[in-house]
């Protein structure tokens, strides 16, 4: 029989290039959500394949950036710093359109780790020649950190196959670290609470969603339905009046849209309550972001 491979991939990169779609299309569900906007990501998640005899646990990660001045974005950075350590591959994401100083940023974190990396070039579905993207293949390949570049689209699942036939190559010999049905390590309860910043990340403006948090108080599993029951925390009263919205249809247009999600994740039927409240500052707060788990 052939032995069993198993190891921890992080998928590294700055902000916005892609890094949670590449985790979501890799497993095939929806792990960690995405948005148009940078720091959609805000934890660490782990998002497992099993197939044969190779377990790749994929580590999902906040966009490395620069100038992280509240505690949150630094927080988010040593969130994406720390998945570094100890894993078997790395796969750097960046966009086939856009190169910018936190590129420089996210590579010059990983140029020193001494552990096989592979740079992903995604979006390529947006280009219009495929040979657009050879000067950033030599761009990546002289800078000697790179096992292999692979162009892909997270998206349009586009050589995605060729990406997992190189990770697996450099998996260790291993026995699986999760059992082969599993698809994370987060509970349904954190998975809900995260499908509800991203519909709140999606319907909002683009400064609001960073002053945004959302705690799970009640999650209830009854005969056919489960009971959730979130806070919307918010940082100013006038953030809380753009949640809620004019007579409440922003929030309720959020409400539909993660409980029509949440119905799909957890094959049940789900009722739903979300409610906002203030608390002045918590971005800038260690204490608030330990209880919004942000802090591990
Ligand atoms: P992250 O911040 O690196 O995790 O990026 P996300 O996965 O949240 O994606 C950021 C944006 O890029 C979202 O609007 C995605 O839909 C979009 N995106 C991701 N992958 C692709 C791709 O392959 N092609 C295109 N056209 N858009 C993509
Ligand atoms: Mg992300």
């Amino acid at each position: 029989m052939q032995s069993k491979r198993c190891g921890l991939v992080v998928i590294a990169g700055r902000p916005n290039v892609g890094k949670s779609t590449l985790l979501n299309r890799m497993i095939g569900e929806k792990i960690s959500i995405t948005a148009d906007k940078p720091q959609t990501t805000r934890h660490r998640i782990l998002g497992i394949k099993t197939a044969k005899n190779n377990q790749i646990v994929f580590v999902d990660t906040p966009g490395l950036h620069l100038g992280a001045k509240k505690a949150l974005n630094r927080q988010i950075n040593k969130t994406a710093l720390t998945a570094l350590k100890d894993v078997d591959v790395i796969i750097l994401v960046i966009d086939a359109l856009r190169w910018d100083d936190n590129d420089d940023f996210a590579i010059e974190r990983i140029k020193h780790i001494n552990t096989p990396t592979l740079a992903v070039i995604n979006k390529v579905d947006r280009l219009k020649d495929k040979a657009m993207a050879l000067p950033l293949i030599e761009k990546l390949d002289s800078m000697g950190i790179f096992e292999a570049i692979v162009p892909v689209s997270a998206l349009r699942k586009l050589n995605l196959d060729t990406l997992e036939t190189e990770i697996t190559a450099r998996l260790p010999e291993a026995e699986f670290i999760f059992a082969p049905d599993q698809l994370t390590d987060r509970s349904a309860r954190f998975l809900a609470a995260e499908i509800i910043r991203e519909k709140l990340t999606r319907q909002l403006g683009q400064e609001l969603p960073y002053a945004l948090a959302v705690e799970i108080e009640r999650f209830k599993e009854s005969k056919g339905i489960t009971n959730i029951s979130a806070v919307i925390w918010v940082e100013r009263a006038g953030q809380k009046k753009i949640v809620i919205g004019s007579g409440g249809k922003v929030l309720k247009t959020i409400g539909t849209q993660a409980r029509k999600e949440l119905e799909r994740m957890l094959s049940v039927k789900v009722h739903l309550q979300l409610w906002t409240r203030l608390r002045k500052g918590w971005s800038d707060s260690d204490k608030a972001l330990r209880s919004y788990g942000y802090i591990e």
